[in-house]
């Protein structure tokens, strides 16, 4: 059916290039690039399909726009860093080939993500012909489309949205992150913005905490409410949503050890100058924390997200909850990674499939609820993220 560039060879890039090539009917040619060749050849040696890869800066738009002529993709999966998300959009408006990704665009000397910069490229992709589909991953990405299946299946209005991702997993590690911990740190430690009536307002970060019981037997956590992009497109797509909030799990270890490190200035993302160079605190310390994609064979534990949906049907109030739950330990055995990466992956693979099989494909830039949930979440039943929903 189609041809892909994957851009990022790191944990998200590893479980996309596994999941595509489990689906040849609908990629029939994969190619893998990064920064760094090495890491897209392991990769490819793990998967007993031919994957091609190849050396790329995708900051470098002019190399990657001729790499794309060369290749003809029909389509590009972005598993690379948000800071690229604009360069590889450029790439992709100058080969004529369409685009994903999984989060959204945040520049490198500011800790701001929002979608003010891509939902710029609306009309350049409008008149190109071409689709870019924003936040493919799992949240953003899973939980987008879950809230429009409720509001397509169950609600005639939602009126209040709490989107809940739990990881009940461990590493046994003092300190780790399970995804990129530049990103990670970053998002975390930002301060908390919440959805009231008709507009965001902040809170400190990691001020607001509740406790919640995940269901089946995952556990009981301490949940922080904390930014989450998701709430920008979905507040803005289904306007009836008067109160949003994204709720995250983490431990008091954890919370400890990012205490400290921000007390001790290790999460600062501007330069200080050491040994007469300047050096970025946060990118040293993600070069000394475990890389994520080592996290893969020591994770025990499953992880649970999903959306609490309050609203109106026919007449009555309703609260309807659609989770998901996956087991790090499966997640590794098929794919080689652990729950987080495989959670981010698969959507990225099945957003790319509705693409590709123009089920989901029309000129433009998009989140994730513009299209029709169906399809999708009849994807994520087939392809390792089944989903159930439940009435509270
Ligand atoms: P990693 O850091 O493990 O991997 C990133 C990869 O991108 C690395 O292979 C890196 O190369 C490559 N890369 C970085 N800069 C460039 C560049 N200029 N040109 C080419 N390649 C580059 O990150 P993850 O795999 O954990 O995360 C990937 C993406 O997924 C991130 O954007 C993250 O925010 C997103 N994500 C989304 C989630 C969701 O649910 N929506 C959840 C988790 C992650 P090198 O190996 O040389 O460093």
């Amino acid at each position: 059916m189609g041809s892909v560039v994957i851009i990022g060879a790191g944990g998200v890039g590893q479980v996309v290039a596994h999941k595509c090539a489990q689906v040849p009917e609908v990629f029939e040619k994969i190619t893998l690039a990064s920064r760094t060749k090495a890491k897209c050849d392991a990769i490819a040696a793990g998967i007993d399909r031919k994957i091609d890869t190849a050396k790329i800066d995708a900051d470098d738009v002019p190399a990657l726009t001729e790499f794309l002529n060369k290749v003809k993709p029909d389509l590009v999966i972005n598993v690379a860093l948000p800071y690229q998300d604009l360069h590889i959009m450029d790439a992709c408006l100058a080969a004529g080939v369409h685009y994903l990704d999984t989060a959204n665009y945040e520049p490198l000397d500011e800790a701001k993500f929002c979608y003010k910069w891509q939902w710029e490229y609306q009309e350049r992709f409008e008149k190109a012909g071409l689709t870019a589909l924003l936040g493919s991953g799992f949240d953003p990405g899973v939980t987008n489309v879950f809230t429009a299946y409720a509001a397509k299946h169950f609600f005639d209005e939602i009126n209040e949205l709490e989107i809940i991702d739990v990881n009940g997993g461990d590493h046994g590690q003092p300190f780790a992150t399970n995804f990129n911990p530049e990103i990670n740190i970053r998002e975390v430690t930002a301060p908390c913005k919440h959805w009231e009536v008709d507009k965001f307002v902040e809170t400190e970060a990691m001020s607001v905490k509740k406790s919640f019981e995940c269901p089946e037997n995952v556990g009981t956590y301490n949940i922080y409410r904390m930014y989450h992009e998701e709430m920008e497109s979905l507040v803005k797509h289904f306007p009836t949503i008067k109160k949003a909030s994204f709720w995250m799990s983490f431990s008091d270890n954890y919370l400890k050890h990012l205490e400290v490190l921000g007390n001790v200035g290790m999460t600062r993302i501007d330069p200080v100058i050491y040994n007469g160079q300047p050096i970025v605190p946060l990118q040293f310390l993600k070069a000394v924390l475990p890389d994520p994609s080592s996290l893969g064979p020591l994770t025990k534990g499953r992880t649970c997200i999903g959306c609490v949906c309050t609203g109106i049907k026919d007449g009555k109030e309703l609260k309807k909850y659609i989770y998901n739950i996956c087991s790090h330990e499966e997640a590794y055995k098929e794919v080689k990674s652990q729950a987080i990466s495989y959670t981010t992956g698969v959507p990225a693979m099945i957003g790319a499939m509705m693409m590709l099989s123009k089920k989901w494909l029309k000129p433009g830039v998009f989140n994730m609820e513009q299209f029709d949930p169906d399809p999708f979440m009849d994807a994520l039943n087939k392809h390792g993220l089944p989903w159930k929903e439940t009435t509270l």
